[in-house]
């Protein structure tokens, strides 16, 4: 299934050329408002980056050198990013959370020209590491950069770490193709009017909050409400002042638990977006009855950017992630160890488009063993399309459970047992089994009365005897990360000796 947008040759602006020149055209708009008031318009935020961009050239670094930052999410550090395009340089943001160990690693691995921290960091002599106030200070007194360095429309402008589709966190890295084709996709399939406010409460050290939200906002001029950490107080007081709010579904249920988030406050909201993460049918459920709004879901990954989205009117169904962006083509690959009588063929998603990632960072043969020989991507989730194109994630591939023989795809557990009464929310997973290879246990949140016996019952009158879970495991909250992504391995590693001892708290 592919839909059209530019042709692989068409000649695209570099990413700075195109943010550089939004940029200048909407100089007295407001770009970044803040919960505290505090209001920085297109041409501040212009004028420090272009300052910052020409400082770090001063400093040594050349156009193609990698800058590693790790900085609270400030105005400041948006400046950093746009200043590091405008240079020419290869933006690197890490998670803020890394402690200084990880970020040696990191540093091993990118190789940056410089590092930028918050608070000082004790790296080998060799490697610079600079003040994030030092750098805006000098970029502020220093004069900028007239113009962009422009780029080709392959060369790298961005490289972020993922674990991806294998454990170990690699360096994706993306071009200007990528990135400037995936913002005018989106742009185009949610219709973003330049009247637009964003509600923004994600990090920025990631492709969802960096790209996705600010690109769509900044390649308009469009104004950005922006939130320093997603608060549910912060979120509820910027919501009336909104059209456009991107999120995780864990944002959505933590705004559910507060009685506020109703669809008064709601009222002048043109769109509620998720993704990084599965929305369950049933959240989807309750945010409509809420708000009157459906939430758009769309999916992707950090080497393939955004790769399909519901429509944001007409044919949406929850629980998919709707239709391939312009210039996406995807497709299922053939699945070995599949049920011949499952009425849907589940498979791994493979997709090709402007948005596949360039390669890992000085990584040939990870990169070699993430794409087909025909040039699509393996993106690790396993999924289905139907007739009309439209795609439903299955989960990771690395989190199908092999019990027996026999393939068992975690998400159709997940659903019905998120059906019970009571139950919050649940993961399956497969623990090593003596007999089965692995087993399928059931971890659920809320239902405290809930027996393996009533679950099995419960499961039993709707799925094949191979896929009921053999344990049940309570918790009162499933582990997440900052994108709200269900920690699975975790979970794996926490149960995985289940079936070796008897004892434990499943019952
Ligand atoms: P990342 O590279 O950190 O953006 O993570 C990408 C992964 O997040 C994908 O490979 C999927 O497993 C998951 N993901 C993203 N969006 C969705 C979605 N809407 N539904 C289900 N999984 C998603």
């Amino acid at each position: 299934m592919t839909t059209e947008l530019c042709g692989p040759t068409q000649r695209l602006p570099s990413l700075a050329e195109v943010l550089f020149e939004a940029f200048e055209t909407h100089g007295a708009r407001v770009c970044l408002r803040l919960p505290s008031g505090a209001v920085w318009h297109y041409h501040e935020m212009h004028r420090l980056a272009r300052g910052i961009g020409a400082e770090l050239l001063r400093r040594g670094a050349s156009p193609g050198d990698r800058i590693l930052v790790q900085l609270d999410k400030t105005p400041e550090a948006v400046c950093i990013y746009l200043g590091c395009l405008y240079a020419g340089l290869i933006y690197v943001p890490l998670n803020s959370a890394y402690t200084e160990s990880e970020l040696r690693d990191f540093v091993q691995d990118a190789d940056p020209a410089l590092v930028i921290r918050d608070a000082r960091c004790r790296l080998p002599p060799e490697v610079a590491c600079l003040l994030r106030e030092e750098l805006v200070a000098a970029g502020r007194s220093g004069v900028g950069l007239p113009r962009p360095r422009g780029g080709a429309a392959e060369d790298p402008a961005a490289l972020l770490y993922t674990s991806g589709t294998t454990g170990r966190a690699k360096g994706a890295l993306l071009s200007n193709r990528n990135l400037v084709s995936n913002a005018q996709g989106l742009r185009s399939v949610w219709d973003w009017q330049d009247e637009d406010v964003l509600l923004h409460g994600l990090p920025i050290y990631h492709v969802h909050g960096l790209f996705v939200a600010l690109h769509c906002a900044f390649f308009s001029g469009s104004e950005v409400r922006f939130l320093p950490r997603f608060t549910v107080a912060d979120v509820i007081s910027a919501l009336p002042v909104s059209s456009v709010v991107m999120g995780v579904p864990t944002h959505y249920s933590r705004l559910l638990e507060a009685e506020a988030f109703h669809f008064e406050a709601c009222r002048g909201l043109r769109l509620l977006i998720s993704g990084s993460a599965p929305m369950v049918p049933r959240l989807h459920a309750l945010v409509e009855e809420r708000t009157g709004h459906r939430v758009v879901e769309r999916y992707g990954l950090t080497e393939g950017m955004i790769l399909t989205s519901n429509p944001i009117e007409g044919a949406w169904v929850p629980g998919t992630v709707g239709f391939a962006l312009p210039g996406v083509a995807l497709r299922v690959a053939e699945n070995e160890g599949a049920d011949a009588r499952a009425k849907v063929r589940i498979g791994e998603v493979e997709a090709s488009g402007p948005g596949i990632f360039a390669g890992y960072f000085r990584n040939a043969q990870a990169t070699a063993k993430a794409m087909t020989g025909d040039g699509f991507l393996r993106t690790g989730d396993l999924g289905s399309l139907d007739a009309q194109g439209r795609l439903t994630i299955s989960g990771r591939s690395r989190d199908l459970i092999i019990s027996g023989g026999l393939n068992v795809y975690p998400k159709e557990i997940e659903m019905l047992i998120d059906e019970m009464p009571q139950v919050h929310e649940s993961a399956v997973i497969g623990v090593p089994h003596p007999d089965f290879g692995e087993a399928v246990v059931a971890v659920v949140c809320g239902a405290r009365e809930l027996s393996l016996e009533q679950l099995r019952e419960f499961l039993g009158a709707r799925l094949a005897r191979f896929k009921l879970p053999k344990k049940l495991v309570r918790l009162d909250d499933l582990p997440r990360n900052q994108m709200g992504k269900v920690q699975k391995a975790g979970l794996r590693e926490q149960y995985r000796c289940l079936f070796a001892s008897r004892g434990g708290s499943a019952v």
